[in-house]
């Protein structure tokens, strides 16, 4: 099953200042010009969407958003349509990152109505699962990707499923330097699967892009793209410097090879 690689740089709330952002797209841009077997997303701060969306106009790098509301406009204060995002060029969303479910408290149904109204739209979504340490240290992992799966992606059809790429974020392994081995992601990128073929089909599940997060560096990229079921990662700390990026983003690339 040929699935395309797909790279996001999460770069949360860092880099949010025309400047900052300018000096790492321009950066970026010529080092990965030539990579088309990999998709390329660049998700900064709201910030600076539009001030990138200018930069990237005509590149290989899509624009991704960190979260945005379920609704499409009215009296949420504070809150980003998704229509607004669509609006200035956004491709894609990330939704449900394990930041803002452990931060900002978002549940499973919340992002499943985030989720929903990003694809009524067009906005490809992003949707970020995985469990915390003491969860996996108890041994139930497996337990609670599959509560996440059922409540996040509840009510969606083949159609919506195929439109949406799932980042499996082992939280212990986010920003903590501690990234889960190859065999440890690959067990759950396989069970992810199995969930998706009794959800939906074989095909589907087959066809679905899963990527891995947490702490991807340089140095682990390539063993953990390598595996047949991880396709490519979501990046945060890492994406923040140029050449680390790229390294991965090389990795990806590489592993399809
Ligand atoms: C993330 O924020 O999704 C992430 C994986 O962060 P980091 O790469 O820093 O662990």
């Amino acid at each position: 099953m040929l699935r395309k690689p797909i790279i996001g740089g999460n770069w949360k709330m860092n880099r949010g200042t025309p400047e900052k952002c300018k000096e790492m797209l321009e950066s970026l841009i010529p080092l990965v010009e030539g990579i088309n077997d990999v998709d390329l997303i660049i998700a900064p701060p709201f910030t600076v969407l539009i001030y990138a969306y200018k930069i990237l106009k005509g590149t290989n790098i899509m624009l991704g958003a960190q979260n945005m509301y379920f609704e499409e406009k009215g009296a949420y204060t504070g809150e980003i349509s998704p229509i607004f995002l669509k609006g200035i060029g956004v491709e894609y969303v990330i939704l449900g990152h394990s930041e803002r479910r452990d931060i900002f408290k978002e549940t499973d149904a919340l992002i499943n109505k985030k989720l929903k109204t990003a694809l009524n739209i067009n906005l490809k979504p992003i949707v970020c699962i995985g469990e915390h340490l003491e969860e996996r240290e108890l041994g139930k992992t497996k337990d609670i990707i599959e509560f996440q799966i059922n409540e996040t992606f509840k009510d969606l059809t083949k159609e919506d499923i195929l439109k949406t790429v799932i980042a499996y974020e082992p939280i212990w392994a986010i920003g903590t330097g501690k990234t889960a081995t190859p065999e440890q992601a690959e067990e759950i990128h396989i069970f992810i699967r199995e969930l998706l073929t009794e959800k939906f089909d074989k095909g589907t599940a087959d066809s679905i892009r899963i990527q891995y997060g947490g702490s991807i560096k340089p140095n682990n990229a390539e063993d953990l793209f390598n595996k047949e079921n991880i396709d490519g990662g979501l990046v945060g700390g890492a994406s923040l410097q140029v050449d680390s990026l790229v390294q991965i983003i090389t990795a990806a690339d590489n592993s399809v090879k």
